[in-house]
């Protein structure tokens, strides 16, 4: 199939940014069924290949959000569909209380090829650390009087649960339903005085993201995140990375503190771990490996049909040239972003590999985001004036040109609306 044929006709610039016409297949009345969580713009899609997804009327969009970060090898990708089919027909689920073949194997292999020594499989990130939280304060118990708080930075954001969402930065959720969970302090994000003020006895790990995502794509220096590590070994503390976003060849490399050259006692993993399976992972180094049976627990901790998902997509990001492939490509989208901030007179560039944050000059991301939809072309906004590209680890050089010329097209649209609306203030 000639996907171009499927593109949407050149956007008119002179018509103001406009929600595209609702594709129902259900009744209108079945949204209202769903509790509104998200908003969600009214395509409904059927199909994903790639980079690509098709709506329900067959319109075609070009994906650089991947469900945010989530599907690392694109949609339905072969090797993923080969390995869930295969373990489908032989075996689901036999049950979190026994040993399943995927879950031996991937546990072995990313033990290996991340150089921890346990791991735990679960199902989403924040799950992941709530895993994490659980094994420092264990670690605490036994090795610092029961010290048990964990520093966090400002505007991180490590999930929705209680306990990730404690950890979380303040700001990051509208509603918080409090009472948070106690122990728990934030300090700004690449400011090493602020975290050596904060530690004291009471503190057990600092827990950071390597490149802070829902903040607007904001990696941690080099200076820094070094300097978090040695503060961590130098106060016998446990250093915790949420690799959650960022891990599994995100970043160019299978973890981002490798980019640092740092070394975490205790990483999560989710998202791209499962490559669009629920499937998250907890993995320990060293003294940090200090929870005994019955401390963690959960009925789809190791299902095998998710854990198979995510053996195939170890392997293939292990494939010789992957990762190379990655930072390639991350490069390239890089420069075209930079080409295209430059001509729109837009702001900062930030991120490594195929995760890109680009800021606007104003608040317009949403508007930017709506006009790209309907320019075919899925993006997020993590915060009113920042762009976020997570593309398909394996997204090509013809499809990073598309995007940004979709890209262009969203911005001209809105510079074009703003200008209306300008005008009809003036008149
Ligand atoms: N940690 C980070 C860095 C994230 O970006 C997210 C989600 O966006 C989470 C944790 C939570 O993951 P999940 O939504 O799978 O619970």
């Amino acid at each position: 199939m000639n996907l171009f044929n499927l593109r949407r006709p050149q956007a008119h610039l002179a018509q103001p940014v406009a929600e595209p016409a609702p594709a129902h297949e259900s009744t209108p009345e079945a949204r209202f069924c769903l509790m509104p969580s998200v908003e969600r713009p009214a395509q409904v899609f059927v199909r994903g290949q790639g980079s690509w997804m098709w709506d329900s009327d067959s319109r075609a969009y070009l994906d650089f959000t991947q469900g945010g970060a989530v599907n690392s090898l694109g949609h339905s990708p072969a090797v993923l569909v080969k390995a869930m089919t295969e373990q489908a027909q032989s075996l689901m689920n036999p049950g979190a209380g026994f040993y399943n073949r995927a879950m031996l194997t991937l546990a072995e292999r990313l033990c290996q090829s991340t150089g921890s020594d346990q791991v735990h499989f679960l199902n989403t990130g924040a799950e992941a650390n709530e895993g994490a939280i659980k094994l420092a304060r264990k670690w605490g118990q036994l090795h610092r009087n029961g010290a048990h708080r964990i520093i966090t930075a400002t505007r991180s954001c490590h999930g929705r649960s209680f306990g990730a969402m404690s950890a979380s930065g303040s700001g990051t959720f509208d509603n918080r339903f409090e009472p948070q969970l106690p122990g728990f302090i934030n300090v700004p994000f690449n400011d090493l005085p602020a975290l050596h003020a904060a530690v004291d006895a009471q503190t057990v790990a600092i827990m950071l993201e390597p490149v802070q995502s829902d903040a607007g794509v904001i990696p941690a220096t080099e200076h820094y995140l070094k300097g978090v590590e040695r503060l961590c070994r130098e106060l016998g503390i446990l250093l915790i990375l949420d690799e959650v976003q960022t891990g599994m060849g995100r970043c160019g490399s299978l973890l981002a503190e490798q980019n640092y050259g740092v070394r975490a006692d205790i990483v999560t993993l989710g998202k791209g771990l499962g490559g669009g399976v629920p499937l998250a992972a907890l993995l320990a180094r060293g003294k940090a490996c200090c929870l005994e049976p019955g401390e963690l627990g959960g009925t789809h901790h190791g299902n095998a049909l998710m854990t198979a998902a995510g053996v195939a997509v170890l392997d293939t990001i292990l494939e010789k040239d992957f990762l190379a492939q990655v930072r390639d490509a991350g490069q390239y989208l890089r420069e075209g972003l930079g080409r295209l901030a430059n001509s729109y007179a837009q702001g900062e560039l930030r991120g490594q590999g195929l995760f890109w944050g680009l800021t606007l000059s104003d608040d317009s991301a949403e508007d930017v985001v709506k006009a790209a939809l309907y320019e075919g072309l899925l993006i997020t906004a993590p915060q009113p004036n920042c762009l976020r590209f997570t593309p398909a680890l394996c997204v090509s050089k013809g499809n990073i040109d598309e995007m940004l010329l979709r890209l262009a097209r969203a911005f001209a649209r809105v510079r074009t609306a703003q200008l209306h609306c300008r005008r009809a203030v003036a008149t």
